[in-house]
């Protein structure tokens, strides 16, 4: 069983990713709160390349911004 972070290596996997499951440390782990219906907000983890795609994160236009990409 692979127990390392997809994106960095290291081998402190903290949570995956909420899109593509990839296991992720804390240090690569995007936090992000979605919103899901009315007033309903569900925390959710991303990897860096989920996080600022618009087809896995309703707000992947701010981590674009945010992360320069
Ligand atoms: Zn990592
Ligand atoms: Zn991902």
């Amino acid at each position: 069983m692979n127990q390392a972070c997809g994106v960095c290596g290291r081998d402190t996997v903290f949570t995956t990713c909420a899109d593509c499951r990839m296991q992720l440390c804390d240090r690569c782990a995007r936090f992000e709160l979605l919103a899901e219906g009315c007033g309903t907000v569900v925390p959710a983890y991303f990897c860096p390349s989920c996080v600022s795609n618009p087809l896995a994160n309703p707000n992947a236009i701010f981590w674009q911004m945010k992360e320069g990409k």
